[in-house]
């Protein structure tokens, strides 16, 4: 059985969860900050330095909530379109304009924010259309609109609330076998399963509202047989529903593949939004305690049908610790007050489900492996601020099994990842606040060797470092290895 403290075995892990007392007076000063002080200029100033890729795909590397949004939407504005490629509202992006004002995005790709960017939702992704419609409804009162700049793929899958109610069932019927997933409950997971069971419904089948309403009617039968009277969902409600929905959404639907190949040739710009993340990946990561989709590179080809000869750039937004939501190991997991005070400060509570998220060292091992898997080009730091008071910061580098055997990777079987001991190096800390640096040669010492041991460790250049929420708030580290 996984045990959340069952998972972090290396002893440097659980000693170092001491509590920083500094670290909460930081999190009040970040609390108190604005977001929106001199944004235009700094995040003109990164758009000024365009990045030299026509097609660009962003990652996440980790466990999720790396901070993907926030450099998607500064990219963005550099960029004609901007496509997300698969996952559905389990992936939340937390972005904030130039004003400050925060948005919470979850079906709608960040590049909405951007006035000149064509949004793209591909084959990929898994399209519950009430909740697309309620995000759609809050980014027009806030004077967003998607009129004529939303394309949705006639591909993408549909998930209907029998998936969200197969969803809760499921997780209800692992309850206290210590296997639930921890899912949003969102419907991901089933929606997917209907997929690959070739009983799910596509955007495409909106056209033929009689074929619809049969084929929604057989897959309600499908949760009926399986769960039977806890199965709980109005068919003919949704079927209903659906004919307003097919009504709204049918301007919106494009052959992505078409669309997005046409740019191409027309030169046009293309960003491509991870969302999850390559250690959540349902082929690369701690299956079973996985997302339903593939967050990795392989997902991003299938998920918009634009091949990876035409990726010019993949960056992999690396959080400068990490987090995980959910069950399934977590070798650098931090427990006690250091995890409740970085916790407080990175505000690290998901965006979908605002349940706390676990917290934990850097671990290298895992984005290694992540960057071999997506073949990154560059990285995005995030959240170098939130590390700011401490006296040392641990990087755990290897993984060490009971007998002794050092790990080169991530191992698939759970159970050795669980009991591995993490060989931890100890940096340390800059003690200062990083929040209102902009340029890399004004960042302390101290961070410099931070982002440089990654760097080396790594082998990948660390282009972006972020230092505060807020759109301005990025580094850029001018070139690889020590400057
Ligand atoms: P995503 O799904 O990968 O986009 O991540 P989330 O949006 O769930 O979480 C990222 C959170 O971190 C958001 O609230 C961002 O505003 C915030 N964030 C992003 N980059 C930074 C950073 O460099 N420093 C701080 N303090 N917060 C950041």
């Amino acid at each position: 059985m996984l045990s959340s403290h069952g998972l972090a075995s290396g002893t440097s892990a659980r000693s170092a969860g001491r509590a920083p007392a500094a670290a909460l007076r930081y999190a009040r000063l970040c609390s108190a900050r604005t977001h929106s002080r001199s944004s235009r200029l700094a995040a003109a100033a990164v758009a000024a330095e365009r990045l030299d890729a026509q097609v660009c795909v962003v990652l996440g590397t980790q466990w999720g909530d790396e901070g993907k949004g926030k450099l998607v939407d500064i990219l963005a504005q550099q960029y004609d379109i901007v496509a997300r490629a698969q996952g559905g509202a389990n992936a939340g992006h937390t972005i904030y304009d130039d004003a400050g004002n925060k948005y919470a995005l979850h079906l709608v790709p960040s590049g909405i924010l951007n006035r000149n960017s064509t949004c793209v939702i591909g084959n990929g992704v898994v399209l519950h259309l009430p909740g697309l419609f309620e995000e759609i409804e809050n980014l027009k009162k806030k004077g967003v609109s998607v009129e004529g700049r939303l394309k949705i793929s006639d591909r993408a899958h549909l998930l209907f609330d029998l998936h969200k109610e197969i969803d809760g069932l499921r997780e209800a019927e692992l309850a206290g076998t210590g296997k639930q997933i921890g899912t949003t409950k969102r419907g991901i997971g089933p929606a997917y399963s209907s997929k690959a069971t070739r009983n799910g419904l596509r955007v495409c089948d909106l056209h033929k509202l009689d074929t619809f309403a049969d084929k929604l009617r057989k897959l309600s039968m499908d949760g009926e047989k399986r769960f039977g009277a806890g199965f709980s969902y109005d068919v003919e409600g949704d079927i209903e529903k659906y004919q307003e929905l097919a009504r709204k959404v049918l301007p919106f639907v494009t052959d992505t593949v078409e669309y997005l190949h046409t740019a191409y040739d027309d030169g046009k710009r293309i960003l491509i939004e991870g969302a999850n993340a390559t250690m959540l990946d349902v082929d690369f990561g701690t299956y079973p305690y996985v997302t339903s989709s593939n967050p990795s590179i392989g997902g991003i080809a299938t998920g918009l049908g634009l091949p990876p000869t035409k990726y010019d750039a993949v960056v992999g937004v690396v959080k400068a610790y990490t987090t995980r939501v959910g069950s399934g190991p977590y070798p650098t997991e931090i427990f006690g007050d250091l995890a409740e005070g970085l916790r407080e400060i990175g505000r690290e509570y998901g965006t979908t489900t605002g349940r706390p998220r676990r917290i934990g060292w850097m671990d290298i091992v895992a984005l290694r492996y992540s960057c071999k898997i997506n073949g990154l080009t560059h990285l995005n730091i995030t959240k170098l601020d939130v590390l700011s008071e401490l006296d040392e910061i641990k990087v755990g580098v290897a993984y060490k099994t009971p007998d002794g055997q050092m790990l080169r990777s991530v191992p698939a079987d759970l159970e050795t990842l669980e009991n591995v001991e993490v060989v931890y190096e100890t940096l340390p800390g800059w003690k200062s606040d990083i929040s209102a640096v902009r340029d890399w040669k004004d960042m302390p010492q101290a961070a410099k060797d931070y982002v440089q041991r990654m760097e080396d460790l790594i082998g990948i250049h660390c282009k972006w470092i972020g230092v505060g929420p807020g759109r301005d708030a990025l580094v850029v580290k001018p070139s690889m290895g020590k400057c």
